[in-house]
């Protein structure tokens, strides 16, 4: 596939939609006032908005064109590892759209609302079957704050029994960056554990710590399976009882269960308490802060920690069960307004039912198997530093022994080039240049054999002409950003500022 090779500026963000005002011209047909006609409060009344006056189709134009100018799942190929950009499909949509769900007010008593609660109930009981816990809680927002829950729950735990010192969370350097930031929010102390040299968990340090003068200190651990690398740890059970036997908790990070579902649950490893990225691997929409939801299943130990309210059966019934809204007895609290991100769990739930049991051992097994097809592919071409089978995902390094600055940024700009969005890069922190690389199940072999082909192109041109990848992207609506100022200057509004980009 050719890639246009021009390093001209391109401009695709003008005109502006206030460039295109015309006075007097407007795009809305009110209907017919049903109300006695009153004169508006003139305090109210601004002049000094400069409203665009544009009529329907220019507005229509206007932001069609706008959603273009972005890279999405509806539009091309996302292998963003870690982040599971899985075609999200559009019955999700049309389910979470019934006016039965979308409009229910969230304080409607419990009689109006037993058919929304009859769904997180069922919801609930398929997570924790899906990953062998006793119970679930869906009110986290986001992976982040399952994560800020569970912690949570384990302090309260270590707490109720007396065992205040417990303070310290282990955490493996293989780890989500979120682990360690939550361990810091909820007030707790990380130890960072070392990785082995095939990308496990190194098991002496864990042992010399879990036996050590800290071991009474331990309040648990936290540990991503399969991890950042993309690798299922091996001596999963060992870490477990390690950990277990200095009297601590096990927390795993379950964002990437698209690896595990229907093969392995991680409650029956041992774990305590684990969150789901609904808004991954069951398909409902992410990106952009949300809104997600990072439900959280628990062991028995811990099912009265949950964060609330969880759905129960008040009144049991064969044909016709009450549902209710609970607050668990040592509940951690209250984490979200209402009932957490009510249209997540609707997608989610559509998700699951549409695939079945054995639909959702499929999914991991493709998602397994494109991301061992394309290491494979690319085995001979960059360097992996964990030639190993992998789970989901896989990274390899963004650079090449034999060509001097070539960097995993410049092989990330020049995808764009070709249409498909980058790999996470420069993480995990532990690969140098990582390109950290998810196909997902939902891609086609020949959208997989596509990439394969462009990544040895882009190995190619590096050799041949480097400068086409430091200047990449080429053909973007923008050019290279300063990766630094759009993260942390982030220009939303679409003021004229936009233009000097
Ligand atoms: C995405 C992700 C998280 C955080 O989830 P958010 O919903 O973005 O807060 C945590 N851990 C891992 C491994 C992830 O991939």
């Amino acid at each position: 596939m050719d890639a246009p090779q021009t390093i001209e500026k391109t401009n695709a963000l003008e005109p502006l939609i206030y460039e295109i005002s015309t006075p007097g011209r407007i795009g809305v047909n009110l209907p017919k006032c049903d109300v006695p006609e009153s004169d508006l409060p003139t305090e109210l009344m601004r002049d000094d908005l400069k409203l665009p006056e544009v009529s329907e189709m220019q507005v229509v134009r206007h932001f069609v064109r706008l959603s273009q100018l972005n890279h999405a799942i509806d539009t091309g190929f996302y292998p963003l590892g870690s982040c599971t950009m899985k075609y999200n499909p559009k019955i999700n949509e049309d389910m979470a759209r019934l006016p039965g769900f979308a409009l229910l007010h969230p304080l409607t008593d419990t009689a109006g609302t037993q058919g929304a609660l009859a769904l997180m109930y069922d919801l609930q009981t398929w997570l924790a079957e899906i990953a062998g816990f006793a119970g679930v809680s869906l009110v986290p927002a986001a992976g982040a704050q399952g994560e800020f829950a569970g912690i949570l729950m384990i302090r309260k735990y270590h707490l109720d029994r007396g065992d205040a010192q417990r303070t310290k969370i282990l955490v493996p350097n293989s780890a989500h960056g979120t682990n360690p930031a939550t361990v810091t929010m909820a007030g707790m102390e990380v130890i960072e554990l070392p990785s082995d040299s095939d990308g496990n968990v190194d098991l002496d340090a864990l042992k010399t710590v879990c036996t050590g003068e800290l071991a009474n200190q331990i309040a648990g651990m936290m540990i991503t399976v399969p991890s950042t690398l993309g690798l299922f740890e091996s001596h999963i059970l060992e870490v477990v009882e390690a950990v277990h036997e200095a009297g601590g908790l096990m927390y795993m990070d379950g964002a990437n269960m698209n690896a595990l579902m229907g093969v392995v649950k991680p409650g029956e490893l041992g774990f305590d308490v684990m969150h789901y990225n609904l808004h991954k691997t069951f398909s409902t929409p992410h990106g952009g802060g949300g809104p997600g939801c990072g439900a959280v299943g628990v062991a028995e130990r811990l099912m009265d920690y949950r964060p609330g309210p969880v759905v129960e059966i008040i009144e049991p019934d064969d044909d016709a069960p009450l549902y209710g809204l609970v607050e668990p007895p040592k509940t951690i609290g209250k984490l979200k307004a209402f009932w957490g991100n009510f249209g997540m769990h609707i997608r989610a739930y559509a998700y699951i039912r549409a695939y079945g049991a054995s639909g959702l051992k499929d999914v991991t097994r493709h998602a397994v198997l494109n991301a061992n097809y394309v290491r494979a592919m690319l085995k001979d071409t960059y360097h992996l530093p964990y030639p190993r089978i992998c789970g989901h995902e896989f990274v390899m390094e963004g650079r090449f022994s034999d060509v001097e600055d070539i960097h995993a940024l410049d092989i990330s700009k020049r995808l764009m080039d070709y249409g498909i969005h980058p790999p996470t890069n420069y993480f995990p922190l532990i690969v140098k240049e990582a390109l950290l690389i998810e196909p997902t199940e939902t891609e086609t072999k020949q959208t997989l054999d596509e990439f394969i082909n462009v990544m040895k192109t882009i190995a190619r041109e590096a050799h041949e002409t480097p400068d086409l990848l430091h200047e990449a992207p080429h053909v973007t609506p923008v050019r290279r950003l300063d990766e630094v100022k759009a993260a942390k200057q982030l220009v939303l509004c679409c003021a004229p500022v936009m233009k000097s980009h």
